[in-house]
């Protein structure tokens, strides 16, 4: 008797009377071979896609059925460069003085679940406060919905650089911060500062190797780290299991990063063919972020949006991004998808599709570039990216084929994440 109970059990759980749910998708994406395939079947069991088969399998009884016939589905969105914590917004630069924590927790879980409804099932937040280890812990435990986050929980700057959390501010609340708050001057400090961030929890290491454009600061572009140290940087990041991932507008700045062999450029606003060259010789992958480039230049025209000093900046360089782009991508660099959400709505990341279509790259590989290539960035290939068996559940539907229409991925109309249904 208590022989059949446990073979009753078993079966139950792993045999044929196994719930599972099916997916009727009249088109998906093959992201691996860049191909649009008709009318298939995701099977889903759990947390994981055990098959994908031809045609629209019938269902057992106990299967689920999701109708996604007149729709294209493709895996979850990946996108490299937001931040997670906050929002554009006139009183952006007050928030620091006027917002708690807890403000900055519970703006970021309505933030969360707002980048999951867009369908980008996975994001690597490239600096905050420090919440966004909290964020991403709360989310991986089924706390609050949102995407899988990877962190570089509190980006890394120099004294006055981009990333100094105390620009701009008066002498008496600049302090002087170090290692432990991201800020680095030398060699030693570099590894200190890294350490910390494996300690606070991070999942990636995030340096700001140029000027940006939304400090407190004058220049947008100048190199901010010497090579030794962003070299420094790279190797106390492998140490720990981590890579870095650099911000930069100006080119001395960037060329220093490439070399000293970070894994990716974020921004790359003013890169020439030269830089380019060198991006493509150490295997360096830009992450164009257009959308953010547009949306400051458009609200830099508007008074008092920004403080004064960064209006210029953001007039200049916000609205090179584009033609870069399309000089990088025409020269072979490897382009991976990221948008710096945050500086612009977050929700609006699809746009980046667009934007990365009109300047020549075909929508199919912008599509490959938000799944399998930032997938293999994040060392997720084996899971993340593709619609095929062994792969995590992460599924999103669109209403028009994008290499067709690249603005259907502006509205995503169907997400799964883990094989749990969030919008349909
Ligand atoms: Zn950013």
């Amino acid at each position: 008797m208590k022989k059949l109970m446990l073979i009753a059990l078993l079966v139950s759980f792993f045999g044929s009377s196994a719930q599972e749910t099916l997916l009727h998708c009249g088109k998906i994406i093959d992201t691996k071979n860049g191909k649009v395939l008709n009318s298939k079947t995701i099977v889903v069991s759990g947390k994981k896609i055990i098959r994908v088969e031809d045609g629209f399998t019938n269902p057992k009884a106990a299967d689920k059925v999701i109708d996604l016939k007149n729709k294209t589905v493709m895996p979850g969105l990946i996108d490299m460069h937001v931040h997670i914590e906050g929002e554009t917004n006139p009183n952006r630069y007050l928030e620091a003085f006027t917002l708690n924590d807890a403000d900055v927790a519970f703006n970021a879980a309505e933030i969360a679940e707002r980048t999951l409804m867009a369908g980008f099932t996975t994001v690597r937040d490239l600096g905050g406060s420090g919440v966004n280890v909290a964020l991403r812990n709360a989310i991986a435990k089924g706390k609050i919905v949102g995407p899988r986050i990877f962190t570089a929980e509190k980006a890394l700057g120099t004294t006055g650089g981009h990333a100094d959390p105390s620009n701009g501010q008066k002498k008496e609340l600049m302090g002087d911060p170090g290692p432990k708050e991201g800020v680095v001057n030398g060699v030693a400090d570099a590894y200190k500062a890294v350490r910390q961030r494996y300690k606070n929890g991070a999942d990636w290491i995030k340096i700001t190797a140029t000027g940006g454009v939304l400090s407190v600061a004058k220049n947008g572009q100048n190199p901010q780290f010497t090579e030794e140290e962003v070299a420094a940087v790279v190797q106390a990041a492998k140490d720990y299991g981590m890579k870095v991932a650099a911000h930069a507008h100006g080119i001395e700045g960037m060329q220093r990063a490439i070399r000293a062999g970070v894994a990716t450029i974020e921004h790359g606003s003013l890169m020439d063919k030269e830089t380019a060259a060198l991006m493509k010789q150490y295997g360096t992958y830009l992450v164009p972020t257009i959308s953010a480039g547009k949306y400051v230049a458009e609200k830099a025209k508007i008074d008092g949006y920004y403080p004064a000093i960064i209006v210029p900046k953001a007039l200049e360089i916000g609205s090179k991004i584009q033609n870069m782009y399309a000089m990088a991508y025409k020269e072979g660099v490897k382009i991976a998808f990221g948008t710096d959400a945050g500086v612009f709505p977050h929700g609006e990341n699809g746009k980046e599709f667009r934007y990365m279509a009109e300047a020549g790259m075909p929508a199919m590989a912008t599509l490959q570039s938000a799944t399998i290539t930032n997938a293999s960035i994040l060392d997720m290939e084996n899971e993340l990216g593709q619609l095929a068996a062994g792969f995590i559940a992460d599924i999103v539907a669109v209403n028009e084929d994008p290499t067709q229409k690249i603005e259907t991925m502006e509205n995503v109309v169907f997400v799964m994440k883990e094989g749990v249904v969030y919008k349909n």
